[in-house]
């Protein structure tokens, strides 16, 4: 199907291509169908403090379920809608979901359980951000502590002072900054110093291998004493058995998540699982 025959229509209509921003363009109209279809929903991964040995917060990871797709990962999917400014409106769908979600859970249960939100780099632009977080928070009765945004290294790159501006603003109404995946980035350490960070999440692959390999035994100390001295708070994620749970806590994490408490679950299930039986320790 390619006539001129030139490079640029053999670039251009190179079948694989094609096929790849074919499903792209499907993927983003059944995303679309998706906000208005309730197809999307959150699920909400425990947090638990290394000293109290409970559950003191959760992070929220969103979930679509389309009819013909099945269950389509965010991996896939956030990319995408990133990508068709999508999510703008998904990454809003979040937020106030899962803060109206923690103000019903701050009646029945425990007053200080906080929720993580992950934003995406495109968020950081959308010139209303701060507004829509503000007024939620407001709507909510909710205080700036209980809501931690999660970044990754990836989305500080582009624009570095517009999002220091936004994340100093956050930062002063009290919301909590987290560095997210951190170790697989650029600039970690850069970073750090220059955005108002209360807590940096080691990334999973470095937990996963601390029973095999004495190198990621020491990263892992190291990063925490690094956050220690920083003050920063340090979660693990990614904690999948009894050993990298103890490894972590005697180290001087803060706080551990993964597989080992719980995959993430909806809010029923959540609340069922972990809000009710919070008042004594797990372990
Ligand atoms: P993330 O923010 O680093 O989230 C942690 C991911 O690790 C989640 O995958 C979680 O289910 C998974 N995980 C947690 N504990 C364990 C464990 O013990 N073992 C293993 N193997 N995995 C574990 P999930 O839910 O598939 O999310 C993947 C990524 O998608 C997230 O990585 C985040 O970058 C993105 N994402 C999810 N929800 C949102 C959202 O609401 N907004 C945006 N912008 N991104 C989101
Ligand atoms: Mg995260
Ligand atoms: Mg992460
Ligand atoms: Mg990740």
């Amino acid at each position: 199907n390619c006539e001129m025959g030139n490079n640029n229509s053999y670039k251009f209509f190179n079948p694989k291509m094609e096929s790849e921003l074919s499903s792209r363009i499907k993927m983003e109209s059944l995303l679309r169908a998706a906000l208005q279809r309730d197809e999307l929903s959150l699920h909400y991964q425990p947090f638990v403090n290394t000293q109290s040995q409970s559950v003191v917060g959760a992070e929220v990871l969103i979930r679509w379920h389309n009819p013909i797709l099945g269950q389509v990962s965010p991996v896939d999917f956030i990319e995408i809608a990133e990508h068709s400014g999508q999510i703008i409106e998904i990454g809003y769908f979040v937020l106030r979901s899962a803060l109206k979600q923690l103000a019903y859970w701050r009646e029945i249960y425990n007053q200080d359980f906080y929720l993580a939100i992950n934003l995406s780099p495109v968020q950081l632009k959308d010139s209303y951000l701060v507004d829509k977080i503000v007024n939620l928070l407001e709507l909510y009765k909710i205080p700036g502590h209980l809501l931690e945004i999660e970044l990754t290294e990836n989305a500080l790159i582009h624009d570095a002072a517009y999002a220091q501006e936004v994340l100093s603003k956050l930062h002063r109404k009290g919301i909590r900054l987290s560095l997210d995946d951190f170790g697989t980035g650029y600039s970690s350490l850069s970073y750090l110093q220059y955005y108002p960070f209360n807590s940096i999440k080691i990334d999973r692959s470095f937990i996963h291998n601390l029973e095999t390999s004495e190198q990621s035994r020491q990263l892992v100390n190291t990063i925490i004493a690094m956050a220690n001295n920083l003050q920063l708070s340090l979660v693990a994620e990614g904690v999948e058995n009894q050993f990298q749970a103890d490894f972590v806590a005697k180290q001087g994490a803060n706080i551990w998540q993964g597989y080992y408490l719980g995959k993430p679950v909806d809010a029923n299930a959540f609340a069922q699982q972990y809000l009710i039986p919070s008042m004594t320790p797990l372990f």
